[in-house]
């Protein structure tokens, strides 16, 4: 695997395993495709937003980098999986954030 293979994208975790991503809808804009939908909450008594999904449609990513590039936050990358196969579009539409709390466990 290279050090400059793209794969989908995915998010970075911070130290605690919380996703770096402050829900400012840059990646969201940046994307030619569309293919990005995040969505996020403020909680009571918080300034900041927490992140609440992020859904990535792979199906119609070109791997351009624009959504990379656009994160000030350094928040997501591209991942190194290459063994992705399956018949069903639906296998393509990928939860980023359950993916990123998966990879806690
Ligand atoms: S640009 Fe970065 S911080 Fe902003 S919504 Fe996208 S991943 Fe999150
Ligand atoms: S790599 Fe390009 S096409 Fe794929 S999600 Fe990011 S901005 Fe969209």
């Amino acid at each position: 695997m290279t050090a400059r293979y793209r794969g989908h994208i995915e998010l970075i975790p911070g130290e605690e395993g919380q996703p770096l991503c402050v829900v400012c809808g840059m990646c969201e804009k940046a994307c030619p495709s569309n293919c990005i939908s995040i969505g996020g909450e403020k909680p009571e008594g918080s300034k900041k937003k927490v992140l609440t999904s992020y859904r990535l449609d792979f199906t119609t990513c070109s791997l351009c980098g624009s959504c990379v590039d656009s994160c000030n936050f350094g928040a997501i990358r591209f991942s190194k999986e290459y063994n992705l196969a399956s018949t069903r579009k639906e296998d393509f539409h990928f939860d980023l954030l359950k993916r990123l709390e998966e990879s806690k466990q």
